[in-house]
């Protein structure tokens, strides 16, 4: 009999293309019969990060690339998680037309759309598929989005204080400033999207899949079940994470040079694929690094005002000519620069790595935990914040450093952080705490684990429909 086939629907960028097909090889991997086609959405030409990844995927896995979005159709200045989501709406004609010749030649039995593709989910109604959101982020979002509007009630009201933290059920309280950033203007197009989004991705599809584990976010996921009650579904499905990142010319040093480190003495920092800082906080990060005398690892990026600017690509070659004067030359003993981008899971599994100074993108968040790597809490933008709130004061495994009254956080706050967690009692209780978490991440993925029990629930509902 032919197998029951699954069409994936990824949003535009690295880290909303790569989740989801892992968690593809993941459910494969655990069930044998189904198989995948990815229709991919792009905004110009995909970056090689993307092209590499996707010719190392199993032929159980296809992919169909439509014809790339081109640039002028997405304004400059929209906030990222827009140009994300009009990669998509842009491309739905498309979506809409590879969906419905894959449903005429073969058994699709279900649609699983990224989160940021939500207006893909109308096109599995009409064609009577079950369907599903895949959130690459954590429970505490699935939980923002569904207390979306008593969230807007807050911050619309005349008497709400910025100072004291929001409270919502399950979620570890948060303060006004560590919002995601769109809900810092309710004017502004990308908090209307943020509700719309929210509303889209709980009441259309049969299943929300969150990229968490029960032992991770055990409350928030215990009361969102309880406030939803199967309508979604909720599905912690993960820890799900690359077995090793996409390979890179920088990768090799990077792994020679810890090679000689002592163990757990370097601390790895890094933003994420396309996090960016400022040239002056650039200078203070150089600057704290070198003054904490902690061994590092540092990914760097082209400065920049704006804090995704690297989100889709840019000039790695540029990089390092940002750095302050002298900087390389004075800290070749201590640390290691590369350009734009580095083997960051093979560097997070090296056992000189103790420290990961990390912009709190759910991926690198996942990562580190699997790792058992604590971290230092750098958000920048979009729900970053709220995950490094979620690692700080929910899970007690990272440190913080503050920002002063310009918004810039300066070298001496960040080279105390950064020797507190590498070198300080404190650090290293938070290294147990993130060891003990590394080792339920673990446990989760078992044969009996909970996100296994999880996938294998999904995959009941999938042969549902199909038998
Ligand atoms: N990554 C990497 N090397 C780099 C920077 C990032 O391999 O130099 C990978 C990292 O392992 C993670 C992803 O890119 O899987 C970044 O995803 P995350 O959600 O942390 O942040 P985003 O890029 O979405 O801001």
């Amino acid at each position: 009999m032919e197998n029951p086939h699954i069409v994936i629907v990824p949003s535009p960028g690295f880290t909303h293309l790569v989740p989801i097909l892992e968690f593809s090889k993941r459910l494969l991997h655990l069930h044998h019969e189904f198989r995948v086609t990815c229709i991919i959405p792009s905004l110009g030409p995909p970056p090689p990060s993307s092209q590499t990844y996707l010719q190392s995927l199993p032929p159980t896995i296809n992919f169909i690339f439509l014809p790339p979005i081109s640039k002028d159709q997405v304004p400059e200045h929209a906030h990222i998680t827009q140009q994300i989501q009009l990669g998509v709406t842009h491309s739905l004609p498309h979506i809409h037309q590879e969906l419905k010749s894959l449903c005429s030649r073969t058994r699709v039995v279900a649609l699983i759309v990224d989160v940021f593709a939500n207006s893909a989910l109308d096109f599995a109604r009409d064609l009577k598929l079950l369907s599903y959101v895949y959130l690459p982020l954590s429970a505490m979002i699935v939980s923002f989005y569904f207390h979306s509007k008593t969230l807007d009630q807050v911050l619309s009201s005349k008497h709400m204080d910025p100072q004291e933290p929001i409270i919502l059920s399950g979620c570890v309280p948060v303060h006004y400033s560590d919002l995601p950033q769109a809900c810092h203007d309710l004017s502004s197009d990308a908090y209307k999207e943020f509700l719309i989004r929210s509303r889209r991705c709980l009441s259309l599809p049969d299943g929300v899949l969150v990229n968490s584990f029960l032992e991770l976010e055990e409350e928030t996921v215990r009361v969102l079940k309880e406030q939803i009650r199967g309508k979604p579904k909720i599905f912690p499905v993960g820890p799900i994470i690359q077995s090793a990142s996409v390979d890179h010319k920088n990768g090799l040093e990077c792994l020679t040079w810890l090679d000689k480190k002592e163990p757990s003495s370097v601390l790895y920092v890094s933003f994420g694929s396309g996090g960016t800082l400022s040239q002056e906080q650039s200078d203070e990060l150089a600057f704290g690094l070198e003054l904490s005398g902690v061994k590092f690892l540092w990914v760097v990026r082209a400065p920049s005002n704006k804090a995704s600017a690297g989100y889709f690509g840019g000039a790695a070659e540029e990089s390092l000519r940002f750095l302050p004067l002298g900087f390389v030359d004075r800290t070749k003993n201590q640390g290691l620069v590369v350009p734009f981008w580095a083997p960051q899971i093979q560097i997070l599994t090296h056992r000189s790595v103790g420290g990961f100074l990390c912009h709190c993108g759910w991926n690198s968040v996942l990562e580190s935990v699997v790792k058992g790597v604590p971290v230092v809490a750098w958000p920048l933008f979009a729900e970053q914040s709220l995950n490094a709130v979620l690692l700080t004061d929910g899970l007690k495994v990272a440190l913080r450093p503050k920002v002063n009254e310009n918004g810039i956080m300066p070298r001496e706050e960040i080279a105390k952080v950064v020797s507190g967690l590498m070198r300080s009692a404190e650090g290293a209780d938070i290294r147990k705490r993130m060891e003990h978490l590394k080792n339920a991440a673990s446990k989760a993925l078992e044969e009996d684990g909970s996100s296994t029990m999880a996938l294998s629930e999904l995959a009941a509902d999938l042969r549902g429909l199909w038998h």
